[in-house]
């Protein structure tokens, strides 16, 4: 018999405990542990709440938690409650998993200034997650800038585009949809410091920006190289050229009251205001022969009082685990970290790629493991019985999958109509539904 911990119940843990039992049958217990009674990590807390078709993948990871060699283990928090080294004292292998939740900085003047948010607190914000519930983003100005050329600054601008009743179907959590409610935001500028050829937005994203009932894509045709350059372009890459160059040539439509307006080839230089952030200074950029942003020297100011910067995660460390500064992710060759210590997901390979990225990338450290460790062989380890005691000892109570499925009964209990579900947000109301 051998025991796994798989540390991060997101698309990365839960793809690879899915390869773990398949390669090794009742060979093996396998301990998806989370430090909230919620599972799902960026399925819950990352994808858009109103790209349920997304979500649904969750679905599968249940068939996983249901099954009888893994078991979810929520309410604990490793680095905290149990140190990793601990968790390899009591597992054969320790795999990571625990995504990329912390905003890259900026790193200019006035970044610190209210009003100045990260992605993964603005996104935390709308999809229920604890640490940002009382983010209040200040939606009472006009002008918003969200800075990044990604998918998550169209998710960001989008949310923040929709009128109340495109939220229907949605699982957008009841404070922001009441806060979106009321505001007064008419413009969204989307900063990116390169042109539309660096964009990393994929079309079906960027073609929704088109379909929005209360506002508009704005794009300057100015900004685009000849339309024959597109041609050496991967297709996926230039059909989403091809969306931003129809919207340019359209024009906005003027019977729309919010406009997201798309600002290329400007580089956030610092963020100004009395108090508060009231705009950006951008330098105007040109891309030198590397393709990199250089600055003119010339700048100019985006109004903006809340602004998104969207330009990137990384993985918080732990005590004990290598790690690689530059690409903010744990230090690891091919997901190995050290002997019987993994990562999978964006915290081995850094914040890029879709969630069925996460699928290949779990099941070949799988493979890895179960070469380390053949199926069939023992390691004499405690496993999920050894961590019940030491937390036991700690006064620490986990959660069950079955307590989820309770909290989450709860949450489609409270759903308001055309939803499917209210969101808890905070720990100590998850507990509560759990008697606890
Ligand atoms: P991303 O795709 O890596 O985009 C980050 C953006 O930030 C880039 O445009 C980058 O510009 C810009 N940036 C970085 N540093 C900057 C700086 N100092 N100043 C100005 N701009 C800066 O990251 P993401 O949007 O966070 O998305 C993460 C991953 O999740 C991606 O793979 C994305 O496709 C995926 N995702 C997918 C979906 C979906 O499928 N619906 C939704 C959300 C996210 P440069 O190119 O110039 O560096």
């Amino acid at each position: 018999m051998r025991h796994f911990a798989i540390v991060g119940s997101g698309p990365a843990g839960f793809y690879t405990a899915e390869a773990l039992t398949k390669a090794y049958g009742d060979q093996a217990r396998i301990d998806i542990i989370d430090r909230y009674p919620v599972p799902y990590g960026l399925i819950r807390f990352g994808v858009a709440p109103d790209h349920q078709s997304l979500k649904a993948v969750s679905k599968r990871y249940d068939q996983v938690a249901e099954g009888e060699q893994a078991s979810y283990v929520g309410n604990v928090t490793i680095g905290r409650d149990v140190s990793v080294d601990e968790l390899r004292g009591l597992y054969d292998a320790v795999i990571l998993a625990i995504g990329a939740p912390l905003d890259r900085k900026l790193g200019i003047p006035g970044e610190d200034l209210p009003g100045v948010v990260g992605s993964a607190e603005f996104v935390g914000w709308y999809n229920g997650h604890p640490d940002f519930a009382d983010l209040a983003p200040p939606l009472d100005g006009t002008h918003v800038a969200v800075i990044g050329n990604g998918n998550v600054a169209l998710d960001c601008a989008r949310i923040l585009a929709k009128n109340h009743h495109e939220f229907e179907g949605s699982d957008i959590v009841g404070h922001a949809l009441d806060a979106l409610d009321s505001s007064a935001v008419q413009t969204i500028t989307i900063v990116g410091r390169r042109g539309p050829h660096q964009i990393s937005m994929t079309p079906k994203e960027l073609g929704e920006l088109g379909h929005l009932e209360a506002a508009t894509p704005v794009v300057d045709g100015a900004d685009f190289p000849p339309v024959e350059a597109d041609d050496a372009l991967e297709p996926g890459h230039r059909k989403s050229i091809t969306i931003l160059r129809d919207f340019a040539g359209t024009g906005p439509d003027a019977s729309k009251a919010r406009q997201i307006v798309f600002d290329f080839f400007a580089k956030p230089v610092r963020i100004e205001g009395d108090g508060r952030a009231e705009r950006l200074i951008v330098e105007r950029t040109v891309l030198d022969e590397s393709g990199a942003a250089s600055g003119t020297g010339e700048t100019y100011e985006v109004p903006a009082n809340l602004i998104v910067t969207s330009i990137g995660y990384q993985t918080p460390r732990i005590e004990g685990v290598p790690y690689d500064d530059r690409g903010g992710k744990f230090a690891n060759a091919q997901g190995r970290i050290a002997g019987g210590l993994y990562a999978v997901g964006w915290a081995r390979r850094g914040p890029t790629g879709t969630i069925g990225t996460n699928r290949p990338d779990g099941y070949e450290v799988a493979e890895q493991v179960a070469a380390a460790m053949p199926p069939g062989s023992d390691g004499g380890k405690a496993g999920g019985d050894g961590l019940t005691e030491l937390l036991g000892q700690r006064g620490i109570k986990p959660t069950s999958f079955d307590d989820w499925r309770s909290i989450e009964a709860a949450e489609i209990a409270a759903a308001r109509p055309g939803s499917p579900r209210e969101k808890f947000v905070r720990q100590e109301d998850w507990l509560k539904i759990l008697g606890r």
